[in-house]
């Protein structure tokens, strides 16, 4: 596809004709950086990433109700199934190694000129479909090659290599041997955690994050911690057993992580900013708590009781048909009494309420109980001092 017929695919993607309907009245509308590489891959682009020159915010406005952000004189629009990411052109300049950048106004070929690769330096001028790119990007494009814009890149912002990975895992691209070369040295620099954090949760949101973390693994080993393993045995079985409402990110995490050991584990997932709910998540599904016990179960009862009270995600992880079993049916089982129930019929409270009703669920795993009455009946069982 030539550049010039991206126009013509942009009408064909969500909030690609309302853009269109907003250049034809606006000069100075440009789609930029990962929505032209995608049309012009044939893909379908995330979202559209427009550069404007004149007033962002008015220009937002005319799209719909934009977010601004004041700090980056960006706007964000959302409509009907798509999103418009809308900037002015800028470049960024780094008051040291991987320090957030400094902004400032530019003209576009400055703008294209600071982005991460070659194949996300196009810009394509809306109506008329007029071409500013780096001079390498359409053949880099092509030929499928990742390649920094200068040897300083990964310096000046170390989570290019991140995306770097992400790109190769997604599309398939390699970088050339310079960009290889560069990434094999890169550091995080000054870096924050919570930034790399960020690039490592849009891996694992990809349609084939261990593609992305081989490639991670492959130019920039240093990044990823000892013990990682970016494809594990287990994870495409647990990605199969994963409920809809499982973490899937969360899975392939901790899949990854299960021969790190847990103190670093923990200490990683920390400074990569994992909320503390998701970092607990990762941590009890690569531990393998349940996993011997769970695939040792000798019928229903006994698969209740291994995975009583795990995640889905260290369940999925566990794997085999016992893991089936509980994810599909037997963590749905609910009983129809309650421990006021018991306590109504005599029983103290206390651990043993819990613990009756763990008996007439087991029992009903086992179809031994139906209804309210042998539900009673069960949980009661060998409860003693019911007082009845
Ligand atoms: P995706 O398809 O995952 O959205 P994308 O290429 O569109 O990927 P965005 O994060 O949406 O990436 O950013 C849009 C564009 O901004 C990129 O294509 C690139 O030109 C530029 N860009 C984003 N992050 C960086 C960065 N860290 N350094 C330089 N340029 C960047
Ligand atoms: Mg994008």
């Amino acid at each position: 596809m030539e550049a010039a017929d991206v126009v013509v695919s942009l009408r064909e993607v969500a909030g690609g004709p309302e853009l269109l309907e907003l250049a034809d009245a606006h000069g100075g509308i440009w789609l930029v950086g990962g929505a032209v590489r995608d049309l012009l891959l044939g893909r379908s682009p995330g979202e559209l990433d427009v550069v404007v020159e004149g007033d962002v915010g008015e220009v937002a406005g005319r799209l719909g109700e934009p977010v601004l952000h004041e700090r980056f004189g960006t706007a964000t629009v959302q409509g009907d199934g798509f999103a418009i990411d809308l900037a002015a052109p800028r470049t960024e300049s780094y008051p040291a190694p991987g320090a957030l950048p400094e902004v400032a106004p530019a003209t576009l070929a400055e703008d294209i000129e600071r982005r991460d690769f070659t194949i996300n330096a196009i810009a394509v001028r809306l109506p008329d479909g007029e071409v500013l790119a780096e001079p390498r990007a359409l053949a880099d494009l092509q030929s499928g090659t990742l390649r920094v814009l200068h040897p300083g890149s990964f310096e000046d912002d170390p989570t290019r290599v991140w995306r770097m990975a992400r790109y190769a895992g997604r599309l398939g691209f390699r970088p050339d041997e310079e960009t290889a070369a560069l990434a094999a040295q890169a550091g995080p620099g000054q870096t924050s955690g919570e930034r790399i954090g960020n690039e490592l949760r849009l891996i694992l949101a990809e349609d084939d994050p261990s593609a992305a973390l081989e490639a991670l693994a492959e130019y920039c080993p240093q990044a990823l911690p000892a013990g990682f393993s970016c494809r594990p045995e287990r994870l495409a079985p647990a990605l199969e057993l994963l409920p809809a409402d499982g973490r899937r990110d969360l899975l392939v995490l901790a899949a990854c992580v299960a021969a790190m050991d847990t103190a670093t584990l923990q200490r990683w997932l920390d400074d990569l900013a994992f909320p503390a709910a998701d970092r607990d998540l990762v941590v009890a599904s690569s531990r393998w708590v349940t996993g011997e016990p769970l695939r040792a179960a000798q019928g229903r009862a006994a698969v209740l009781r291994a995975a009583r009270g795990a995640p889905v995600e260290a369940v999925a992880l566990a794997g085999g048909d016992n893991a089936a079993l509980w994810l599909e049916e037997l963590r749905h089982l609910e009983l129809e009494i309650g421990g006021d129930d018991l306590i109504a019929a005599g029983l103290e409270p206390g651990p043993q309420v819990g613990a009756a009703l763990e008996r007439a669920l087991e029992a009903k795993a086992e179809g031994r109980c139906s209804g309210r009455e042998e539900e009673l009946a069960a949980a009661l069982e060998g409860a003693g001092g019911t007082g009845a």
